[in-house]
């Protein structure tokens, strides 16, 4: 796969000696009783940490939302975070109870040369969604220049990843270059053949990334609940599965937009259907045409599995994006781990949308056997969408 610039500059196109550094990471990690659960994101952001106190900044100040607190709740603190991150890096990490205010003010100004900084969750405060202009000038009042990290954020635009750049010169930080320019060449030159796997729970929030990407597609496999919408749409009764009825006409017009292009369109050909949404259903395993009365299809079957995997050894790129099944519960993952290994197992370029299928390449622990695996699930949805991301297109031009 052919790199290409971003068009954004980076970090490496700026000055960072002696200069205070506002940046803005992706450090919305699951937590459990206080703990980190995934450091994953936290681990994704420690080259642009690394790379500002090589290059001698003065100071680094990261922010970072975690979870959807409505104002200040302790138990989406980032203090564990500062921890974990301190641990990683193998230094200190200071915290500031707050993110703007007197004590962040006063944080800011006591920190030591070369530190680093972790402001407290910055969406204790509704201006941060709000995109507030004063909330995001105060953060600005904080540093010199701006690097956005945040790539899982940057669909949004808000105080800390829009804001800001009104106020300080603004670049792109490693791993958002890294995950736009993966993301971007996938789509814009993908090697041929070139095939996208889509799953997940609807047909209505995959219909733009898939319309965008047919144009260029040479095979598309359908998993996932979605696939039921196409089963109605092929005149298939699915009993008690998921399915979106007012979608049924948007999945035909793919198929037929898909036939027009030559695209080859692949659908489950055997589904594990079960008789509730539930870990201890009784289950079997049918042809999506065969589903008894008050069964619901769960996840794809063994056959499908392997018939995916046969025909993507065909394609020297793949971009996967969703789920193929329940994969929460056990009984239902398996479609899920199974298409994640013989993606993982191909010698193509592969990308995965991050989300729930990066929590699904997880499960396989065969991370590094993918080209890129996105940390930014809506970010990377909308990148498939062919949109601009306002955290991205605010910054400055190369
Ligand atoms: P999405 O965020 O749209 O990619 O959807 C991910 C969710 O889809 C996961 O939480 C899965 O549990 C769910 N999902 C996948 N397959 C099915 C299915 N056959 N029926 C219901 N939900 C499903």
């Amino acid at each position: 796969m052919t790199q290409q610039r971003i068009g954004k500059k980076t970090v490496r196109d700026i000055d960072v000696t002696n200069k205070k550094v506002l940046l803005r990471a992706d450090l919305n990690v699951p937590l459990e009783n206080g703990a980190v659960t995934d450091d994953t994101r936290i681990r994704e952001s420690i080259p642009t940490i690394r790379y500002l106190l090589e290059h001698g900044a003065a100071g680094v100040v990261v922010c970072s939302h975690l979870g959807r607190p409505k104002g200040r709740d302790e138990a989406l603190s980032l203090a564990p975070v500062a921890g974990r991150l301190a641990n990683i890096l193998n230094r200190e990490v200071l915290f500031a109870e707050d993110c703007v205010g007197e004590q962040a003010a006063a944080a800011v100004g006591a920190m030591p040369r070369g530190s680093i900084l972790l402001l407290e969750n910055l969406r204790f405060h509704p201006a941060e969604e709000a995109n507030d202009p004063a909330f995001a000038r105060e953060l600005a009042s904080f540093a010199d220049v701006f690097v956005n990290d945040a790539f899982g954020s940057a669909h949004r635009a808000h105080a800390s990843t829009e804001g800001v750049t009104h106020y300080l010169p603004s670049v792109a930080g490693l791993l958002m270059e890294k995950e736009v320019q993966y993301l971007s060449a996938l789509v814009a030159d993908p090697p041929k053949p070139f095939a996208a796997v889509i799953g997940g729970a609807k047909v209505s929030t995959k219909i733009s990334a898939i319309e965008h990407l047919l144009p260029k597609l040479d095979m598309l496999f359908l998993g996932g609940g979605m696939a039921n919408t196409f089963f109605v749409a092929n005149g298939v009764d699915v009993r008690m599965s998921l399915v979106e009825a007012e979608q049924v006409a948007v999945a035909r017009r793919i198929l037929e937009d898909a036939k027009a292009r030559h695209v080859q369109v692949f659908l489950p050909v055997d589904v594990v259907a079960a008789t509730a949404f539930a870990v201890d259903a009784e289950s079997t395993v049918v042809k999506p045409a065969d589903v008894p009365r008050g069964y619901m299809i769960l996840d794809i079957g063994p056959a499908t599995v392997k018939l995916y995997a046969r025909e993507l050894r065909k394609a020297k790129a793949v971009i996967w994006n969703g789920p193929m099944g329940v994969f929460e519960m056990e009984n239902f993952s398996h479609g899920s781990t199974g298409i994640a290994r013989e993606i993982a197992s191909l010698q193509a370029a592969t990308v995965v949308g991050g989300g729930e299928t990066a929590a699904v390449v997880a499960m396989t622990g065969l991370e590094k056997q993918f080209t890129h695996v996105s940390t930014g699930g809506g970010a990377s949805l909308e990148m498939l969408e062919g949109r601009e991301l306002p955290g991205v297109a605010a910054l400055l031009d190369s």
